[in-house]
């Protein structure tokens, strides 16, 4: 095999909470993850130019080790001696920097297309044992699917799929600092923090709406206050039907639940409509 596509699929997060900042200033987490079929492309080609040559659809996207698919790469190709060179064409479609895990997602795809590619026989549990010297959220990546995510993200507990429902994205326009937002997240007795277990039960008894009704991201109680947009986006959603919305990760993307799609379309329009460009798309949950 000389080349292969593989398709990279984002993340939203069902619920996320923060448990406490680590001396080493990392945060442990306990989040519910959750792909959606909103996908970046990925295709690899070997080539006789040694060396990673990476292009992508996004002019703004570094090409070079900045980028989480040429680190990627190269982390594998020093390990195993790879000397011949590698082409790799990045289609991105997951925007970027948004809290949906768009690098990280890029990054595991590339771990498992190298893999395939050169035979390198890496087992996923192997891949994600690399992936995670390169971001925290690599091997959910690799996993996929529903999961719980401990740690700093690297305790994954496969959960069973998350009750089928519509997915309604919208990613408003502004940029939100994933840093400003930890380094600002108020952590004390007074915290009121999300019920993970109980979102763990309604998964288990397939119960979209007690799913929907306590979903909460502690990282809202920072952004929002930074970006009221967002709570508007959650309001237009809930009006239009949907069964709870929720931002993802640090932000400033926007999810809906919906159990009815022609909602999840009017819902859409009206999001396009706001007036901080959102990028808007309807999906479902990736398994
Ligand atoms: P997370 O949900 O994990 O916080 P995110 O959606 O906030 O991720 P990304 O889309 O991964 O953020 O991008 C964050 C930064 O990483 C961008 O500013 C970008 O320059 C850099 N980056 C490196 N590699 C990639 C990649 N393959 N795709 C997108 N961004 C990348």
């Amino acid at each position: 095999m000389d080349s292969l596509w593989i398709n990279a699929p984002a993340k939203i997060n069902l619920g996320l909470d923060v448990i406490r900042r680590r001396e080493d200033g990392y945060h442990e987490v306990k989040m519910i993850m959750q792909s959606i079929r909103l996908f970046d492309r990925l295709t690899l080609a070997k080539s006789k130019v040694p060396g990673i040559h990476l292009t992508t659809n996004l002019g703004f996207l570094p090409v070079n080790e900045d980028n989480l698919v040429y680190k990627s790469a190269r982390l594998l190709m020093d390990e195993f001696n790879i000397d011949s060179g590698i082409s790799i064409q990045l289609d991105k479609r997951i925007p970027v920097a948004a809290g949906m895990a768009g690098g990280s997602t890029d990054a595991a795809s590339c771990l498992l297309a190298m893999n395939r590619l050169f035979d390198l026989n890496l087992s996923d549990q192997q891949l994600m044992e690399r992936g995670i010297t390169l971001g925290a959220d690599i091997p959910y990546c690799i996993m996929k699917g529903t999961a719980l995510s401990e740690g700093i993200g690297e305790i994954l507990s496969p959960l069973p799929g998350a009750p089928d429902c519509y997915v309604l994205i919208a990613k408003p326009g502004f940029h939100v600092s994933t840093k400003f937002v930890y380094t600002n997240l108020k952590l004390d007795e007074q915290t009121n923090h999300p019920d993970i277990d109980h979102m763990i039960d309604c998964i288990g008894k397939n119960d979209l709406r007690g799913l929907c009704d306590s979903m909460a991201n502690i990282l809202e109680t920072v952004t929002i206050p930074e970006h009221p947009e967002i709570a508007d986006i959650k309001k237009t959603m809930l009006e239009q039907g949907a069964l709870g919305s929720l931002m993802s990760g640090s932000g400033p993307t926007v999810f809906g639940i919906f159990d009815d799609l022609d909602k999840a379309k009017a819902a859409k329009e009206k999001c396009r409509k706001l007036p901080y460009r959102c990028f808007v798309f309807v999906t479902d949950f990736y398994r």
